[in-house]
This record gives structure tokens, sequence and C-alpha cells, in this order.
């Protein structure tokens, strides 16, 4: 069998790794490999912390991909000789003052309900955890169980695993015959025929042509990169998220002593960085950790997470001969070895039935369509 995965970012790239691994012959095609997306992000896997009211479908997907991802990423790191950052020194969510306080109180009930274990500490006991944070950190969260991952090193050793399989192109279509995708057209006009497609071109699927109208948004995020001078690093020891006035923000500290502090989430459709986000960044971030102020910013990063109406994938077959695969939003990190393991098994038409009950339905890309505005198949 070949399948060609349209789209090298995580998820692309990943289904790619599990295609081969189920035996089947892949071509990835992308014109900017995992320079979308997964370029941005900060790299959190952490599934409480990214606990919201209300999505209780997530919640076993986020579960059952944080437990995938030490063995996906030993593997993934082994083929490719490659060092991945993968660190599980824990999460602090901070509240910035009182007030944020009563709203962590409320995020963390929802994180138990949830069923995630995590620990209420005093400001106090944070700052001995984090000795960088702000005297006026008022309590926190603590998630020690939560991993963080660099994602561009995890895409840049897949990038190195198919290096002689990947063509730098446009995909502009996906060749039909009978109601079924036999394959794919390129910028050049070059056809391409397949056993199976894989679309995982993330915000940029509808852009296809001849592939169906999916209800993917794209929410843009503006994310900074930080180095704090060599007498201040580690300037944090893990991750560090928190609410100031009721804004999320968030620092990630990498091995390296990299530190990435993200992240807005706007729909106003400009791809160009937003001054005011970076302001808020810097400024919110500084509430929680005063020493962000004396750091270098070495890069200012935009990017569309590409999201979906109710923040769960899409994820399912949309034609005999194509399996989409994106809608992973604020989470394509964290459940890159879930999505491209369930992507590759769909596209070889097994099902995945490790999934934890009804995670496939909650996934599929007809959930949120009438049979007749999109066909309904079956989801192996
Ligand atoms: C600021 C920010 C921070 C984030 N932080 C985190 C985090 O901490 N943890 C987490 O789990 N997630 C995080 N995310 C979300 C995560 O980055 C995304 O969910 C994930 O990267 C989506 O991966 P993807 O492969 O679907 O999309 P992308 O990475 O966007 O990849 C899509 C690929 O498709 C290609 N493509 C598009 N059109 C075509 C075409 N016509 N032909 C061929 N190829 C095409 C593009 O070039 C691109 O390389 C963050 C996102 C942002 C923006």
């Amino acid at each position: 069998m070949h399948v060609i995965v349209v789209g090298a970012g995580i998820i692309g790239l990943t289904t790619a790794w599990y295609l081969r691994r189920l035996v089947a012959g892949v071509t990835v095609i992308d014109p900017a490999p995992a320079r979308g997306a997964s370029h941005a992000a900060a790299g959190m896997l952490a599934p409480a912390a990214e606990v919201v009211w209300g999505q209780t479908s997530l919640y076993p997907l986020l579960r059952t991909a944080a437990e995938m991802h030490p063995e996906f990423a030993a593997e993934v790191a082994g083929a490719a000789d490659a060092e991945l950052g993968l660190t599980d020194t824990g999460t602090l969510v901070c509240a910035g003052d009182r007030a944020d306080l009563q709203a962590l109180r409320e995020l963390r009930d929802a994180q138990t309900g949830a069923g995630f274990s995590t620990e209420l500490i005093t400001g106090t006991r944070a700052r001995e955890l984090e000795p960088s944070l702000s005297p006026s950190v008022a309590g926190a969260v603590r998630i020690p169980e939560d991993q963080s991952i660099d994602p561009r090193r995890v895409t840049s050793a897949l990038l190195s695993v198919f290096a002689s399989e990947l063509i730098s192109q446009h995909v502009s279509g996906l060749v039909r015959e009978g109601g079924a995708t036999v394959g794919v057209e390129l910028a050049d006009g070059r056809r391409m025929s397949a056993d199976q497609v894989v679309l995982a071109a993330g915000s940029a699927a509808n852009t296809i042509a001849g592939a169906p109208q999916l209800p993917v948004r794209e929410v843009w995020g503006d994310v900074l990169r930080l180095r704090a001078p060599a007498e201040r690093t580690p300037l944090l020891r893990g991750t560090v998220r928190g609410l100031v006035n009721g804004r999320s923000v968030y620092v990630v500290a990498r091995p390296d002593g990299q530190l990435v502090l993200g992240a807005s989430s706007r729909e106003d459709g400009r791809s160009g960085t937003d001054a005011g986000a970076v302001h808020r960044l810097l400024s919110d971030g500084q509430r929680l950790v005063p020493g962000i102020l004396d750091c270098e910013i070495t890069e200012i990063t935009t990017r569309a997470r590409p999201g979906s109406p109710d923040d769960l994938p899409l994820v399912g077959r949309i034609d005999d001969g194509c399996v989409v695969s994106t809608g992973y939003f604020r989470h394509g990190i964290l459940l890159a070895p879930l999505g491209g393991r369930v992507g590759a098994e769909i596209a070889i038409g097994r099902r995945p039935d490790w999934l934890p009950p009804g995670a496939l339905d909650s996934v599929s890309p007809q959930r949120f369509e009438t049979p007749a505005d999109l066909p309904v198949l079956s989801t192996t």
C-alpha cells in the first residue's frame, strides 16, 4: 500500500511515522515542511493544565496521548539519533493576585472533576519550587506529572527520518475518480496516484481543491522565544503557567535554557505579529516571573492553530481513498502520537480499538454535518 501524506507538520510527520511502522509506503508532500503551527508551538504536554470547563470528550484523548509520549519520543530520538528535549519537570499554574487565585481554585475543581490529580499550594511553597516567581504570586496549582518537548526538534528528527520520502511541493487538489480520492495534483501540474491520501495540512486543509469543506478555524497565536543572561540560567526549572487579571500566560523552560513565552489567541485573520499581544505577554509574563524582563528576545513567531468548532480534532475517513487529520487546535503537539497513529490506522483500514470508548466518534469529521452535507462513511 502506498499512502500520500499532505502536510509535514507534526501531524503529517507523525502519521507518516506510524504508517511506516504499519508497513505502508509513504510519500510526504509539503512546500514548507514544519513551518506551520508546529514551528510556533511551545511544546507543553500538559493534559491537566489544559482542562477547560465542558470539554469532557477531550480529556481522555489528552491523557492517552500524554501516556504515549515517552515511548514515541524515545523511538523517534533513536531513529534520528537526536535529542528531543523531553522533560517531566511538571507545571505550576500560578495566580497573579488574589482575584486570580479564586479563578484558579475553580479551574482546579474542573481538573479534579476531570480525574486529574493536582495540588493547590501557597505562593510561598510555589517560590520554594521556582525561586524566580514574583513575591506577588498568590498561590498555585502544582501538576508534577506534566511533560514538555521541543516541537522543532521532534519535527526536525522526523524530517530526517523521511528525507528521501519528502517532496517539497504545494498540493493544489485531490484527484478523484468515481467519488473516491485516487491521488493528488501538485502545483506544477504533476499528478501522483496513491492507494490512500491523508490530508494533514493543518489550517490550510480547506484550500485543497476537491477536499470537502471542513469546519476548520484559524486561531492565531503570537509567541516569544527568550534567553536569560548566563548568570540567571536556568531562570525556571519547569513550566510556569498562570492567570494574570484573568488572562492566561505561560513560560516553558527548555533544557537548553531557552524560554518560550506565550501565547496570544485571536481570530482576527491577521497573520502578522500583533504588537498589543506581544506587549501583554511580556507584561503578564513579568508579573509571574519578573526576570523575564532581563532576558534577550531571540524570536517572535506568529502562526495559526488549526481549530474546530468544539476544539476537538477532525480525524477520520472522508471518502474511500482519503482520510483527514487536522483541527488539533492548541493540543497538536500533545496529541501527535495519538492523532498520527489513529490517522495511519484508519488509512490502512484498521480500526483503532485501543482508543478510549467513544473517542473515535468524538473526533469524527462528520460530527458537525448532516449526511447530505458530507458523506458519512465507515471510520475503519
Ligand atoms: C503559539 C502556539 C503555541 C502552541 N503551543 C502548543 C503546546 O504547547 N502544546 C501543544 O500540544 N500544542 C501547541 N500548539 C498547537 C500545535 O502547534 C498545533 O495543534 C499543531 O502544530 C498542528 O499541527 P499540524 O501538523 O496539524 O499543522 P501545521 O504544523 O500547521 O502543519 C501543516 C502543514 O501543512 C502544510 N500545508 C498546508 N497546505 C498545504 C498544501 N496545499 N500542500 C502541501 N502541504 C500543505 C503546511 O506547510 C504545514 O507544514 C501551539 C500552537 C501555537 C500557534
